[in-house]
């Protein structure tokens, strides 16, 4: 994963916001991730970086004014998942969030989430794949990552 500093403006919690809710000493970025386009903090303890959050998970959790818990996601309200305002962010659970994204027929290419919605390169219909196999595969694939056998092989001989 190449992760570069974003060319970013827009609101991002300061260091007080984020300490009260994280274990941090200084925060880092944001940086966006060259693959997913999503910016990220990174969080670092004793000259450590500690972990990345996103910049859209920070903002929704000093909203709140509380720490997001493991199975909840900032969901971003108008789909644009670059408009990380607070006001633009709310709370979903994961299952909540694949499914809303289902029935608005998005094409999710991004890969934050577990089981992801892909669509198959050949015949072009979605498909659902382990967040890590998808990533794994699109590092490797050459013809494209495909839903079935029967498509790989015809979109082999493409
Ligand atoms: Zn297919």
């Amino acid at each position: 994963m190449v992760w570069k500093l974003a060319n970013y403006i827009g609101p991002i919690p300061t260091l007080e916001e984020v300490k009260r809710f994280h274990e941090v000493e200084k925060l880092y970025g944001p940086y966006i991730d060259s693959k997913t386009q999503r910016r990220f903090m990174g969080l670092c303890i004793n000259g450590k970086l500690k972990r990345n959050i996103s910049v859209g998970r920070l903002n929704l959790e000093v909203k709140l004014g509380r720490k997001l818990l493991n199975y909840e996601e900032a969901d971003h309200i108008d789909e644009d998942k670059y408009n990380d305002n607070p006001n633009n962010l709310q709370i979903l659970s994961k299952v909540d969030n694949v499914s809303k994204s289902r029935k608005n027929n998005t094409v999710r290419r991004d890969i934050g989430y577990k089981i992801i919605d892909f669509n198959c390169d050949y015949c072009r219909l979605p498909f659902k794949i382990k967040e890590s196999q998808l990533r794994w595969k699109l590092k490797v694939a050459k013809f494209g990552v495909f839903c079935s056998t029967s498509c790989s092989n015809k979109g082999r001989k493409r």
